[in-house]
């Protein structure tokens, strides 16, 4: 089964290619021209998923080495994400299923961050039902319990803001471009995590909140600035390994609550946070710690990407669930 998936939630325009659970092509056109706004300008997005969506999705096919005509079913991100860039994706997805006559498969883009931990590559083993998700990314932070591929239920989440905004936001409040979060990852490698503490949040049960974090570091960063004006720059490495250890306990901490309450001790992280040398490495030292089975993903299916919308298509494929043309992309989407 050739899947085609799109995905344009946000500020990456990707196209891939599958055939069954195997990735034959993965494209991804970064959007530059947001560094300079320091964030993602909605207009600007939509503009270049325009301009980027033939040709990426023409790569994409060509480095499968098929061509449209041998396509089964079209995938495409309806949502989260920012209404703009989604429906460019989503109207392309439309018009193509139409013109080549295949089933059309909307795909809710955090259930994918999930499930690609399902895509077929060597190396890396797939979680069993039922398994414990923590989606981690620019716009969500959840704790979610996956019991089959259409059945999962949000059991914690961010309260106000996502972890990949505690990192940018961090990142910002240091000076750091946007996006933030791998440059926190960058330096903290070479940074001592003990040298700083912060608090972390007292959130009852299992959910998350990242604001206050922000505010604390904030103020952290002015109080010594004022002091010393290049206190940043003498000490970037050992703030952003602190920052990062924060970040990490706090994720930790509920994730241990999340399986000792449900009792499933396989653990998969997903989403662009989980890019992140740190917490790659905390879960890993987990399984040995506490027992656990843990699954982190192939570095580029972290970051948006649409691989991870394909194996969601095929596996929709496979059950004969399609969306009918007049599916409508959402900026938010029920579970
Ligand atoms: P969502 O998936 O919630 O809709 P999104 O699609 O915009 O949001 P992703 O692409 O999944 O988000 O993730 C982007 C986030 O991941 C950004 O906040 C970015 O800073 C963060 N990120 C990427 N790599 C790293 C890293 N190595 N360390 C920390 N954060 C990272
Ligand atoms: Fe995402």
């Amino acid at each position: 089964i050739y899947t085609l998936a799109i995905e344009s939630s946000c500020d990456d325009t990707s196209a891939a290619v599958l055939c069954n659970d195997k990735v034959l092509s993965n494209i991804v056109a970064r959007q530059s021209v947001h560094e300079e706004y320091g964030g993602v300008v909605p207009e600007l997005a939509s503009r270049a998923h325009q301009q980027n969506i033939v040709p990426v999705v023409d790569v994409a096919l060509k480095k499968a080495g098929i061509t449209k005509d041998d396509l089964h079913c079209i995938a495409f991100t309806q949502g989260p994400g920012l209404m703009g860039s989604l429906l460019v994706g989503g109207s392309f997805a439309k018009s193509l299923s139409q013109g080549l006559q295949i089933p059309l498969i909307a795909v809710n883009h955090m259930k994918a961050h999930i499930l690609a931990h399902f895509i077929q590559e060597e190396g890396f083993e797939k979680p069993k039902f039922p398994f414990l998700a923590m989606t981690i990314s620019g716009g969500h932070t959840q704790i979610v319990k996956v019991t089959s591929f259409f059945n999962m239920e949000i059991i914690g989440e961010t309260t106000d803001d996502a972890v990949g905004e505690a990192f940018d936001k961090s990142a910002k409040i240091l000076g750091l471009p946007y996006p933030g979060g791998p440059l926190i990852d960058k330096y903290a490698q070479e940074g001592n995590p003990k040298t700083y503490s912060f608090t972390k949040p007292k959130v009852d049960g299992l959910n998350f909140s990242f604001s206050g974090l922000k505010t604390q570091i904030l103020y952290f960063i002015q109080k010594n600035t004022a002091l010393n004006p290049n206190f940043v720059e003498e000490n970037k490495a050992d703030i952003c390994a602190s920052i990062q250890y924060t970040i990490i306990e706090i994720l930790m901490d509920k994730i241990k609550i999340a399986v000792k309450e449900t009792g499933i001790n396989q653990v998969a992280i997903g989403g662009g946070v989980s890019a992140n040398s740190g917490i790659r490495t905390t879960l890993k030292e987990a399984e040995k710690k506490y027992g656990w089975k843990t699954f982190i993903p192939k570095f580029e299916y972290t970051t948006d990407n649409a691989a991870m919308i394909g194996i969601v298509g095929y596996y929709n494929f496979l059950e004969n669930n399609f969306s009918d043309t007049s599916v409508v992309s959402k900026a938010r989407i029920e579970f």
